[in-house]
């Protein structure tokens, strides 16, 4: 059913409890789709929540153990998934573009992208030390230890299949927490091919967890059980706060990252042919289909036409089509309600003023949507407010860096911005005054394993990568010694 891969067994159709692959009880699956052309490329079993406990079970008697492991014992079994990751990138990168669409060389990368952070946190594990603190009294001493929080729910999106997964578990492992891991329905294999290769690396039985199916119930599960000390979670805001609230009553840890709406800002007196390019690398990545990509684009009156005749140019050439297919820039959108939403912005903008400025062929037939750009897009369009999560580029005009400003935060959410000027005054002042975890000038991309990634207001809690990710599951013990 999966032709290509060169090493068959990594594409597997069973969750991972216990260091045991298992169908459901109830005999439960859902099927898998290859996006770009609708066929059933594989079912995975639809876990219950008892099968859930279970998993949550394992991942606790494995924590006993996993925890008291030296950190360069967890470090080098992390390098060695690490390892396998690279060996097996062109196998993980066909399973990723056949669940989730996005063309074969940008899969290629988000397993680089991926595997890095498994690298960059076997070396942080052999990091993490505490201090001592100068006591007040003299028989004293304050020792502070970092422990890990515990069992971690990991909870991931289909639009990054795998980099999300191990920005996740690379820092929960290397701190000694063991993880249940709930990928998405819509992209469970390349998850699941990473649990393959954590068992070849040797890590131990129980430390990863994988369980495949409908999220409610087992989302209730991870949530509701006191063992699980943390939730990591990927995704909607929407569905976040749904999560949160559900942890509230046993107060887990919690990291959020949530949806963004990122503005990119180009002021009169950026490099425009720079700028062109930041635009298509942060709006059109993944289709569209990331948090981090701007999803509206501010130009100053003065470079407005010129940017928008160069956007536009750019992007009526670019190539749609299956991500299988090399040149492909585009693949196809994950689902059905995905293009409905982009079909609704698109014609909401229309209605209400937008000039459509580019549109690029698509395949006849197929889930595609149009790459296009918009332009004259105003505040009250539907595509201002919301996250459209699509290829289209509306061009919102403004006069003056203030209006600029208010434009950019004018949002709930805080995830990633982007701004190109050419003047280091405006640069530091516009750097200051955006209300957003991450922030790009002279870039389209902000992403990368040893930066901080995260938002601030409704796009989340906490951050990942860089040094900070692992103190997401460390907690902090001070251990008072007295009488000494
Ligand atoms: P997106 O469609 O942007 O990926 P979602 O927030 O819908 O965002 O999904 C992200 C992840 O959250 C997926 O793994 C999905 O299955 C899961 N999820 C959705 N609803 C729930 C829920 N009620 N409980 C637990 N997980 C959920």
């Amino acid at each position: 059913k999966f032709p290509g891969l060169s090493d068959p067994d990594l594409f597997r159709q069973a969750a991972l409890i216990g260091g045991n692959w298992v169908q459901a009880a109830s005999g439960a699956v859902i099927e898998v789709t290859d996006p770009a052309t609708a066929a059933v490329i594989g079912t995975v079993p639809d876990i219950s929540g008892d099968e859930t406990r279970a998993a949550i079970k394992a991942a606790d008697i494995a924590f006993q153990s996993w925890r008291g492991r030296p950190h360069s014992e967890r470090a080098a079994l992390l390098e060695k998934w690490f390892s396998l990751m690279e060996e097996h990138a062109e196998d993980l990168a066909l399973i990723l573009t056949m669940e989730q669409g996005k063309p074969l060389a940008e899969a290629r990368g988000e397993i680089g992208y991926g595997a890095s952070f498994v690298k960059w946190f076997a070396e942080e594990a052999r990091r993490i030390d505490g201090s001592v603190i100068p006591a007040p009294a003299g028989d004293r001493q304050i020792v502070v230890l970092k422990e890990p929080v515990g069992v971690s729910a990991i909870i991931t999106p289909w639009n990054f299949p795998n980099a999300m997964i191990t920005r996740k578990v690379g820092p929960a492992l290397a701190a000694g927490c063991t993880v249940v891991i709930k990928p998405s329905e819509f992209t469970p294999f390349s998850a699941l091919a990473l649990g393959v290769l954590a068992e070849r690396a040797g890590i131990p039985a129980g430390v990863i967890n994988i369980v495949t199916g409908m999220p409610a119930e087992i989302g209730a599960e991870l949530t509701a059980n006191p063992v699980v000390r943390k939730l990591s979670f990927t995704g909607s805001t929407r569905v976040g706060s749904i999560l949160m609230a559900q942890c509230a009553p046993s107060l887990k840890r919690l990291s959020l990252e949530l949806g963004g709406n990122a503005p990119f800002i180009v002021f009169d007196d950026a490099d425009l042919e720079a700028a062109v390019e930041g635009a298509i690398a942060s709006k059109f990545r993944n289709g569209g289909q990331t948090c981090v990509c701007s999803n509206r684009i501010l130009v100053q009156a003065g470079v407005y036409d010129a940017f928008a005749a160069k956007l536009s140019a750019r992007v009526a050439r670019m190539r749609v089509g299956p991500g299988t297919e090399p040149g492909n820039e585009i693949g196809p959108m994950i689902n059905a309600p995905a293009i409905d939403k982009i079909r609704r912005h698109v014609a909401d903008a229309l209605a209400k003023g937008a000039k459509l400025l580019a549109e690029a062929p698509v395949p006849a037939g197929g889930q595609y949507a149009a790459p296009v750009v918009l332009g004259e897009a105003s505040t009250e369009m539907e595509l201002a407010s919301e996250e459209t999560f699509g290829p289209v580029a509306p061009l919102f005009r403004f006069e003056t860096e203030a209006e600029a400003i208010a434009l950019a935060n004018g949002t709930p959410y805080g995830l990633a911005a982007y701004f190109y000027t050419e003047s280091h005054k405006r640069a530091w002042r516009v750097g200051q005054a955006l209300e957003f975890g991450m922030v790009g000038l002279n870039t389209g991309s902000v992403s990368t394993t040893v930066s901080p990634f995260g938002g601030v207001k409704q796009s989340g809690l906490g951050r990942e990568g860089a040094r900070v990710g692992i103190e997401e599951y460390l907690e902090t013990k001070a251990f008072h010694m007295a009488g000494l």
